[in-house]
């Protein structure tokens, strides 16, 4: 059960109140809900349970140092896609030995941050990374634990902006090409082969992709005569924005698993970002202006498509709501817009919405996942505050950026 609802017409983050926080807290900012954060990791834990797999959270999904601390001390590791999410989350707390790192653009400076802190495994995504690796690794600590990250060719239903996992898409290693480099593996010296991986995209309902990824990933280790001692399965299991939207079911899914886990005597690694913290937010925004358009009504909020992009890039739907219910209603289409001068930076519309007033406060629903995280200056407006509950408490876990120090820098 969400932490974050209506009691009497009024949102709640579990013990407070949006309007009391609204009231205190200047718009826009994002707020948390711990105990969201916190089900939602036991959750995702309890479907894989038998297989006891190592988590490691996907860092970019949110990469607030507070949240990561949450997820550090229900036992996380971390999935991190760059030099700075790596000390992110080793500022987290997060042992070296639970942080994986994918990406095809690793720079020689972020592998060499890798190297030195020991990491789990360095996912490499091509054969010329594996390259630039050893080479590194002759010079800093000899044999570096590495894992290779397959293409498995599998079309994921999902949108087109965040597939990963077929044959055109840029990241991992063809099966062909794959096979090949486990054949050669014996020239990288300083090399220790210990984990094939996969990562066939986001936001995906429905769980099919997944078990033929795993059919692949079996005869693909069948054909390298390879016992990986990790096999990582990636992320990607979407969660409901919507109405209608199909719920992941990961029952047969986990067995499947830990069948195979069992067959290959493996460790099983997931990295989960999205079904950990996307429900976990909400973006709190105020009514800048109520504008009469040709054929509707324009919501200007004063958040923008730079404090939360989904929408305006990858189409997301998210729900805004009123903090404060009412039965009255506006007659024809409502549109949330914001601020930015794009035509992009819009939000959803509405038929029927309910009355709302200037300065009255919303709620963007369900953006704990890729919000913040994909936030920026766009049309230099500074980075805005997260907070978070927990149960009554709100603490600031991010303040707002300073205007000024963004201007002068
Ligand atoms: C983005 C990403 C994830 C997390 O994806 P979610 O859809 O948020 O679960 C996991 N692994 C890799 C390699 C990624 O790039």
């Amino acid at each position: 059960m969400s932490a974050i609802k209506y009691k009497n017409n009024n949102l709640f983050v579990e013990n407070a109140s949006v309007k009391n926080v609204a009231s205190k807290y200047k718009t826009p900012f994002y707020l948390y809900s711990n105990s969201n954060i916190v089900e939602n990791y036991k959750s995702f834990y309890g479907n894989f349970k038998k297989v006891d797999p190592l988590i490691c959270f996907s860092v970019k999904a949110n990469s607030n140092i507070k949240i990561l601390k949450i997820l550090k001390k229900m036992g996380s590791g971390a999935d991190v896609v760059s030099g700075g999410e790596l000390l992110k989350a080793l500022k987290s707390g997060i042992k070296p030995n639970k942080i994986v790192f994918s990406g095809v653009g690793k720079t020689e400076e972020e592998l060499k941050l890798a190297i030195k802190k020991n990491i789990l495994l360095i996912n490499i995504e091509s054969e010329n990374e594996a390259a630039l690796i050893n080479k590194l690794a002759s010079k800093m600590r000899g044999k570096t634990s590495i894992g290779i990250r397959l293409n498995p060719d599998i079309n994921a239903p999902t949108h087109k902006k965040i597939s990963t996992g077929k044959a055109e898409d840029k990241f991992g290693l063809s099966k062909k090409n794959l096979i090949e480099f486990c054949r050669n593996i014996k020239k990288f010296e300083n090399l220790k082969l210990e984990a094939i991986s996969v990562h066939i995209g986001s936001q995906i309902l429905n769980e099919n992709p997944y078990k033929k990824t795993l059919k692949v990933l079996a005869e693909i280790i069948s054909k390298t005569k390879i016992n990986f001692k990790f096999v990582d399965l990636g992320g990607g299991f979407g969660i409901t924005y919507k109405k209608g939207d199909r719920k992941i079911i990961l029952k047969d899914y986990s067995n499947l698993v830990e069948k195979f886990m069992k067959k290959y005597n493996c460790k099983i690694i997931f990295e989960p970002g999205r079904t950990i913290v996307g429900n976990s937010a909400i973006l709190v925004a105020k009514i800048q202006y109520l504008k009469k358009g040709a054929n509707k009504i324009f919501a200007i909020i004063n958040a923008g498509m730079n404090d939360f992009m989904r929408p305006a890039l990858y189409d997301a739907i998210h729900n805004i709501f009123p903090i404060i219910k009412n039965k009255k209603k506006i007659k024809g289409t409502l549109e949330f817009v914001g601020p930015i001068c794009e035509t992009t930076c819009k939000f959803i519309k509405y038929k029927n919405y309910q009355k709302i007033n200037q300065s009255d406060y919303v709620a963007i629903m369900d953006v704990g996942a890729y919000g913040a995280s994909l936030s920026s200056n766009y049309n230099t407006k500074p980075l805005i505050a997260e907070l978070l509950v927990s149960k009554k408490k709100i603490t600031i876990i991010r303040r707002k950026q300073d205007l000024l120090k963004l201007i002068n820098n």
